[in-house]
Formats: C-alpha cells, structure tokens, sequence
C-alpha cells in the first residue's frame, strides 16, 4: 500500500511517499516545494512528478494520504480528514494561524485534485489525550474551559516516534504496542515495563515532552504552538499579567501584541540578532551578550522542563535530543546536560562534540540515563497511523 505523506506550510510543500505492509515501512521518496503561490498547481505537479518518476504508476496506486493536522477544535486523534476536521481547524484558526489555515486549505486542494483518495489527518495533539487530567489543566474560570482552553501539547507525532525508537535503542518492551492503539482506542501500557523517556523536540519551533511506556504524561507547550519554550520568533511562556501591562504602558493594540509575540519574541526578540542558533551562536561568540542570553534562556528553559518530568516521571532511563537544535547543537545539548551528574545524567563531551545529525547515544559509560540524539521522524508515524487507520476500516 502507498501512502504519502503532505505536510503543508503556509508557503511550501514538502512529501514523503512510503510502502507500507505489516512488516513496516519503506521510504520510496521524497521532495518539497519552496515559496508556493498556488497550491492547486502545486499539487498538480507533485503528483505528475511521482508519477513520471515511476514511484507511482497511476494515482489509483496511492491508497491514502496523510496530514500531520496541528489543533482541531473539540477534535483529535487520527481520523479521515472529512469536513468535520476542516471545520475543526477553522474553529480553531485564531490559536495556530500560521498552521490551521494553512493545513485547512491543503486539504481542501488535495481533496479536489483526488477525490476518490482517503484523505487522513493526525493531530499533534493526539499524544496527548491520554496524559493526567492536572497536566492538561490551567486554573482558569469555568467559562474559559468550556470554550476549550486548555494545554494541549504539539509535536505529537514527533515525541511518539521519539518513544518508540528509544524503546528500541535500549532493548527494552516495544512501545509500539501501547502507541498503536494511542490514537484509536485507549493506551495498554505492557505489563511490567517501565519505560521514561524525557523527548526534547528542539528545532524552529521546540517542546520538551515527558513520556511513561509510550504515553505522554505531559509537555511544555499548552493551548497554542507559541507557548512553553522560547520559539525562533514565537514567545514561548509568558506572564498573562504582562499582556495588559504591556498595551497600558507602551499603546500597544491587541494586534500589535499578537504581532509583536509571535513574530518578534522567542530567539530573535531575546538576542536581537536572528531567530537560528547558528546565527545566534556565532554573534555570542564575538562577544554580543543578548545572544549570548537568548542561548543562556533557551537551555535554562529546557532544563526546567527536563526537571519537571524527571519529578513526574519518577525518574529518567532515556533524555532525548531531536530535531534541527537538538540534532545538531553541540553546544547547547553540552548546556542542557551540564552539572546532572547528581541526577545520573552524564555526558560523554568527545561523543556529544562529533555527533551531528545522526542517530547515536552521548552519555558517557557510567552514565545512569541514556542521552540519546535521534533524528526526527514525524511523516513515518503519519505513515503508520494512516496505515492503521485504513487497516481497521477493512477490518470493520
Ligand atoms: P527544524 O524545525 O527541526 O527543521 O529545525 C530548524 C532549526 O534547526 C533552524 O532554525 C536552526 O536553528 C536549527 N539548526 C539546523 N541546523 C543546525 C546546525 N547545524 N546547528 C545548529 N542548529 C541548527
């Protein structure tokens, strides 16, 4: 069966084709499409393209294909994206503007270029269903719960792939088990294990995610993708009391906040310099000191989240580094890690300086946690659950 897997920016477009049997998944290829003006054409061209390149014969061939869907309003998991799942991203579209809109409109393209395709949608929320009630909570008025504000975690499909591979790497119980019905049914924890994993998902945008035998307990992001750590432009957590103090005193509209925290904070607010790292890094080292800070608050907030699911958790058997950041900074990982001796995290500095963007375990030997470095994988868990979803409609 071959599904392909959109994931849909507001200007861009970038797939992934797989074979997918019982046994797994086969990566067939993959490609994208930068500064897209119209999505119709766009589409138009992808499938062309797959097609010319013999990947798919016809488009009969293609059995689904899947999204990797942001924040559905009173909607989640991984289902057929119908009109109800368009209606659940409109509804939501104040919360996540640069992804629902977006996501909303890719599907209505792809529906129309192939009507007779499944269609599916995974929500990064889904992860998150089945964490503590508390964890989900914020102390809000009643009123304000029952329009749905609440924390609800993103990078779903991120930190779920990062649960599993872990499992893996350690040689302990596959997770797998527990995350195949996470979606669908109800988590079914193996019996005996005890696996906790803390996933730090560190790229353009970034969570740090706690997880027992592949189920989330609890994340840093809450109601919206800006929320938690600081983000390359987006603000990350914030004081709500700063909000109507900063309109009063600086004649800020409520737009201009909007704009000002979700464009001009994170990374770039805090050094002033860029909203990458690399960029950041660089300026730190010839001495300028807000990037040197924005660097400075980047680890002190992972390291605070990284706490408080060590507490939750009970403990920790794997910390993990995924994602642009967290593949490839060095520098910060060493940061994040620094002085955790006590808690038994301890890094090997020579394994963590040469490993970059590639699968590898940077603790040192006596280490009691794992480090692990894992390239994110999120299209191969949107692959998966499309899989099963199709599966367990040719079951009914
Ligand atoms: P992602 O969202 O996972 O694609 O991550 C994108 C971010 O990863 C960029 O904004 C950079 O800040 C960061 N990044 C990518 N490559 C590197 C690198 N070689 N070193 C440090 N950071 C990197």
């Amino acid at each position: 069966m071959k599904i392909l897997v959109a994931n849909i920016g507001s200007t861009s477009l970038k797939y992934r084709l797989y074979s997918m049997n019982e046994d797994g998944a086969e990566l067939l290829c993959s490609g994208g499409y930068e500064r897209v003006e119209d999505y119709a054409s766009t589409i138009e061209s992808c499938l062309q393209a797959l097609q010319e390149s013999g990947h798919l014969k016809n488009l009969e061939e293609l059995s689904a294909v899947g999204f990797k869907t942001v924040l559905g309003k009173d909607l989640s998991g991984c289902v057929f994206a119908d009109d109800a799942v368009i209606a659940a991203l409109e509804g939501f579209k104040e919360v996540a503007p640069a992804h629902n809109i977006p996501y909303a409109n890719g599907i209505k393209q792809f529906r129309s270029a192939l009507p007779n395709t499944p269609l599916v949608a995974l929500f990064e929320t889904a992860f998150y269903q089945f964490a503590p009630e508390a964890s989900r909570s914020y102390a809000i008025p009643e009123e304000w719960q029952a329009i749905g504000i609440r924390r609800y975690g993103f990078h779903g499909a991120s930190h779920k792939f990062i649960a599993e591979r872990s499992a893996q790497l350690l040689g302990r119980e596959d997770v797998s088990k527990v995350a195949q019905s996470l979606y669908q049914k109800g988590p079914q924890p193996p019996e005996g294990a005890d696996l906790r994993v803390i996933s730090c998902h560190l790229g353009g945008s970034s969570s740090v995610t706690g997880i027992r035998n592949g189920v989330a307990i609890g994340t840093s992001m809450g109601f919206s993708p800006q929320s938690g750590l600081p983000q390359n432009n987006r603000v990350g957590d914030l004081d709500s009391a700063a909000i109507p103090y900063a309109m009063k005193k600086l004649g800020l509209s409520l737009e201009e906040v909007e704009k000002q925290l979700t464009k001009q904070s994170g990374l770039l607010g805090v050094s002033g310099v860029s909203n990458d790292v690399r960029d950041i890094g660089q300026a730190a080292k010839q001495g300028n000191k807000r990037a040197q800070l924005a660097l400075d608050v980047l680890a002190h907030s992972i390291r605070h989240w990284i706490g408080a699911f060590y507490l939750e958790l009970g403990g920790c058997d794997a910390l993990v580094f995924t994602a642009g950041i967290g593949e490839n900074d060095t520098a910060l990982r060493e940061a994040v890690c620094s002085n955790l001796d006590g808690l038994g995290f301890e890094l090997d500095l020579e394994a963590n300086a040469s490993l970059r963007g590639k699968e590898g375990d940077i603790a040192s030997k006596g280490s009691k946690t794992r480090v692990l470095v894992i390239p994110a994988n999120e299209e191969l868990v949107v692959a998966r659950e499309c899989y099963r979803l199709l599966q367990s409609g040719a079951k009914d």
